[in-house]
C-alpha cells in the first residue's frame, strides 16, 4: 500500500553516507563533500540546504534542484508533559501521520531520553489489547520517515540546551517493526552510523509481537540492537485469543528463537507483559511466565494496561499488578513496572495517534480527534 507518490530514491534522509558520496561524486565534486552532506543530513539534523554552510553555494543550488530531504513534512503538534515527556504528532508528505514519544529515561538518570518511535502507520496483527492494531493498517513507513522521527527529537532536545540528550530509541509505537524490515533495518543502520547519529546499537530496542521471518532477519542483519517480545499470553491458546498472529507464528516456535537471538555481551532479551484485568493476571499466569523464560536471558516488563473505549479489556488495580510482579521477582527475574508516562499527553503504549482514526482506502473511517 506504499504511496507511489513517494520516490524514496531522491530522499536524502534515506541514504547511507556511501550512498551520498556516491550521488555527490556524480555531480562532479569531491567524496569528501558528499560526507560533509551526509553529516548535515544525519547528524546535525538539517532541514534545509541553506543551513549547510560548509557547502558552497553553486552545490547547495545544484542539491535542491534535484534531492528532497524526505521525512517528516511537517510537526502538526508537540505537547509536553509535566513528568519531563513530549510527544510529537508528525506529518509525511501524503497526509498520514504519526506520533512520537520522548520520555525521561530512568529516574536515576532523567536527562538521558528515551524515544518511542513508529515503523508502520496503523499496524496489520490486529492484537486484541492494542488501539493501533484496532484501527487497522495504512501503510509502512519508509526508511527516511523512520530515521527523521529521532533526527527531529535529537534537534529539539539540542535546541533546548537544558543538558538532555538522547540515549536510547525504543520501536514501540505505532506498527511492527518485523513486518517492515524492508525499511527498518536501513533505518537502524543510519542510526548506529558513527558519522551520522552515532546512536549505540545497544541502546536501540526492537520491539515485536513475534513476527519469526523478520526476527530471523533482524538477529543477521549486522546491527546488534536489543529486543523486545511482547509476550502478554502464557500458553498457546490463550494468546491465540489476544495476540491471533500466534497462530501463524507460535509461542514455542517464538521463545525458541529468543533462545538463539545473538545477544551482544550481557544483554537480554526484554519481554512485555501487558496486563488486562481478569484474563492474564493471576499468579498462575506469573508462575507460567517463570517456566517458559527459563533458560532465556531475560528481563519482564509489567504493564498495566492502558484502557481504551473501543477495547474490551480493564485495567488491574494497582495491587495485583504489584503482587504479579513480585511473583516474577521472587522468582529472580529482573522485572520492571511500566506505570505509564506521559498520560496527561495521551502518550501511552498503544495508544499512540489513537487520536486520530485515519481515512482506511476505501473511506470507510473518517479523521476524528477524540477528546
Ligand atoms: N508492534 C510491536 C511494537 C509496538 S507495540 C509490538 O507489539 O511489540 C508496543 C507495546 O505496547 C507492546 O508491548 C504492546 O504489548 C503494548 N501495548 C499495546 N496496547 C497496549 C495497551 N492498550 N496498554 C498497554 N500496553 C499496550
Ligand atoms: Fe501491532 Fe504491536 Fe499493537 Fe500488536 S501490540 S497490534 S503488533 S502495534
Amino acid at each position: 500500500m506504499q504511496n507511489p507518490n513517494l520516490t524514496s530514491a531522491l530522499r536524502l534522509r534515506a541514504l547511507l553516507e556511501t550512498e551520498i558520496v556516491s550521488l555527490v561524486e556524480d555531480l562532479g565534486e569531491p567524496a569528501f563533500r558528499g560526507r560533509q552532506l551526509f553529516h548535515w543530513i544525519q547528524k546535525r539534523g538539517a532541514r534545509s540546504f541553506d543551513e549547510m554552510t560548509t557547502l558552497s553555494k553553486s552545490l547547495r543550488a545544484k542539491l535542491a534542484d534535484q534531492f528532497e530531504f524526505g521525512g517528516i513534512a511537517g510537526v502538526v503538534s508537540e505537547k509536553t508533559s509535566t513528568d519531563g515527556s513530549a510527544k510529537f504528532l508528525f506529518e509525511f508528505c501524503d497526509g498520514r501521520k504519526v506520533e512520537s514519544v520522548l520520555m525521561p529515561g530512568s529516574t536515576s538518570d532523567p536527562l538521558k531520553m528515551t524515544l518511542c518511535v513508529s515503523s508502520q502507520v496503523g499496524c496489520a496483527v490486529d492484537c486484541k489489547f492494542c488501539v493501533t492494531g484496532k484501527n487497522g493498517f495504512f501503510r509502512h513507513m519508509t526508511v527516511d520517515e523512520i530515521v527523521d522521527q529521532a533526527i527531529h527529537a535529537r534537534r529539539w532536545l539540542t535546541d533546548r540546551d537544558d543538558g538532555r540528550s538522547l540515549r536510547n530509541i525504543v520501536f514501540m509505537g505505532m506498527g511492527e517493526p518485523l513486518l517492515n524490515t524492508e525499511n527498518v533495518i536501513p533505518a537502524l543502520r543510519l542510526m548506529t552510523d558513527s558519522n551520522g547519529m552515532d546512536l549505540s546499537p545497544r541502546r536501540i530496542t526492537v520491539s515485536t509481537s513475534g513476527i519469526l521471518p523478520g526476527l530471523a532477519e533482524l538477529a543477521t542483519c549486522g546491527v546488534p540492537v536489543g529486543l523486545a517480545i511482547s509476550l502478554n499470553g502464557t500458553t498457546q491458546a490463550e494468546r491465540e485469543e489476544i495476540m491471533p498472529i500466534t497462530k501463524r507464528y507460535p509461542l514455542d516456535d517464538l521463545l525458541e528463537a529468543c533462545r538463539r537471538f545473538p545477544l551482544k555481551g550481557g544483554a537480554r532479551v526484554t519481554f512485555e507483559y501487558v496486563l488486562l484485568d481478569d484474563v492474564n493476571d493471576s499468579p498462575t499466569h506469573a508462575r507460567r511466565i517463570v517456566k517458559l523464560l527459563h533458560g532465556i536471558p531475560s528481563k519482564v516488563n509489567v504493564i498495566p494496561f492502558n484502557p481504551d473505549p473501543g477495547l474490551p479489556y480493564d485495567r488491574p488495580p494497582d495491587k495485583r499488578v504489584e503482587q504479579f510482579a513480585q511473583i516474577l521477582r521472587d522468582a529472580h527475574l529482573t522485572t520492571s513496572i511500566r506505570w505509564s508516562k506521559a498520560l496527561d499527553v495521551s502518550g501511552a503504549c498503544g495508544q499512540l495517534a489513537g487520536q486520530y482514526r485515519q481515512k482506511l482506502p476505501d473511506g470507510s473511517r473518517v479523521m476524528l480527534e477524540r477528546e
